[in-house]
């Protein structure tokens, strides 16, 4: 039997109907940008793997790191017990992160990234003595597949049976220059409710929204207006994190901190699920106290886990070299030279770019899947690019390690796939 063949005896996979789409494409190895199947096809992770392999797959200096640390400690209990790659990995976090970030909690995916933000959001109010039982998030929003990230997410397509048992949220749009004074009023109106615990939103760029992107300075008012309220701030940088958009965190764009950032993606460059909740003293100390009970209940059994913490640090010691830091604003400058050349393309409806972030919205209305979008995944997969449309949206987010040849290559397959559509 062939690996596709097995596959479809027992395998069950994430957000797919399996009677419309039977098949997965064995891939048996990856290196750099490449991902390569059973037949020895090799195609660009365009993606980088949902944005997780950066530095590309299997990267030597990832791989010899978590090498030396499973021959000296795999894995360990992180209640009453802590280690040398948990504590390396928080001092280098603190040392990127915005300037207000001082605690470091663990956990296993950007989903429970985003329950721990909402559980510490919503204790901080209650151990100050203030029941505060709603949040804010931003239409279109995506945090997530567990319930409380589900609670926040705003695209319905995955939320449909389970909207009755969610959280109680609110909604505002994402703020532009046609609606902003609305959006701030509506806002602030909801926040004056005193029910509000925190707002969380993706800094600057809705990634499952189709990479929609806004900007900093209507973000920034609002962090202003949530600040004066002492509603907490909860930046999802899952997607935005590690040097996407062009600087370190999405955050650094506003020059209002968030009071918890979520994690995860490509947090271990992409070798092992794991996630992190940060957070200010200010919250973290709401918990500090001798009553037991007010300590932060919450736990997963691989929390840390230590190998996953060797890739993590192995990886923020990638980010901030200077090889990766100058790639980061090579392929931005590529971005943005094939932006302009799209933007005149009579198919293509708009484009934007930020930082290693590209995506281009054609001028025809296609559904989230559907079969228009099919053909061109199936056209760039021909074309030995891996690349996954949403909607009438196609975009790039390239590991930092792609050469210029490679990111031509994947510009000309998408200009290609622009007549088949
Ligand atoms: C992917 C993603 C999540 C969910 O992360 P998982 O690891 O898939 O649970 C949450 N928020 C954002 C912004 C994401 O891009």
């Amino acid at each position: 039997m062939t690996l596709s063949e097995r596959d479809k005896k027992h395998l069950w996979h994430p957000l797919t109907q399996h009677k419309l789409y039977p098949d997965h494409l064995p891939i048996v190895r990856a290196k750099g940008v490449y991902l390569y199947d059973d037949k020895e096809n090799r195609y660009i992770d365009g993606i980088a793997s949902w944005y997780t392999c950066m530095y590309g797959h299997c990267n030597d200096k990832i791989a010899s790191k978590i090498k030396q640390q499973i021959d000296e400690l795999d894995q360990v209990v992180f209640s009453g017990f802590t280690h040398k790659a948990a504590i390396e990995l928080s001092e280098k976090l603190i040392g990127i992160l915005p300037d207000n970030q001082q605690k470091i909690f663990f956990s296993d995916n950007g989903s429970t990234s985003v329950d721990v933000a909402i559980k510490m959001a919503l204790q901080y109010h209650y151990n100050n003595g203030e029941k505060r039982s709603k949040l804010i998030a931003l239409e279109d929003a995506f945090h997530g597949d567990t319930f409380g990230a589900m609670s926040v997410s705003g695209l319905s397509v995955y939320n449909g049976p389970f909207e009755d048992f969610l959280l109680t949220i609110d909604r505002i749009d994402v703020p532009n220059k046609n609606n902003f004074e609305e959006v701030c009023i509506k806002f602030e109106s909801l926040i004056a409710s005193g029910k509000i615990a925190a707002f969380i939103y993706e800094p600057l760029v809705q990634g499952a929204a189709a990479m929609k992107m806004y900007e900093p300075d209507f973000l920034n008012k609002l962090l202003k207006i949530a600040k004066k309220y002492h509603v907490l701030t909860i930046a999802d940088e899952v997607m935005t994190g590690f040097g996407k958009t062009g600087r370190n965190f999405a955050s650094d764009y506003m020059s209002i901190k968030p009071d918890i950032i979520c994690l995860s993606k490509s947090l271990t460059a992409g070798v092992a699920p794991m996630a992190i909740t940060s957070c200010t003293m200010e919250v973290y100390n709401s918990f500090y106290d001798s009553d037991l009970k007010k300590g932060f209940f919450h736990g997963h059994t691989y929390s840390a886990n230590p190998l996953a913490c060797s890739a993590a640090i192995a990886g923020i010691d990638l980010l901030r070299s200077e090889g990766i830091q100058q790639n980061i604003k090579l392929i931005t400058n590529r971005h943005l030279e094939f932006k302009s050349v799209m933007d005149n393309h009579p198919k293509v409806k708009s484009t934007r770019v930020l930082g290693v972030i590209f995506a281009l919205d054609l001028d025809i209305e296609m559904k989230r899947y559907g079969k228009l979008r099919d053909k061109l995944y199936n056209f760039y997969m021909k074309n030995g690019v891996f690349l996954r449309p949403l909607g009438n949206t196609i975009y790039i987010l390239p590991p930092f390690v792609i050469s210029d040849s490679e990111l031509k290559k994947v510009y000309s397959v998408i200009k290609q796939s622009l007549e088949v559509v």
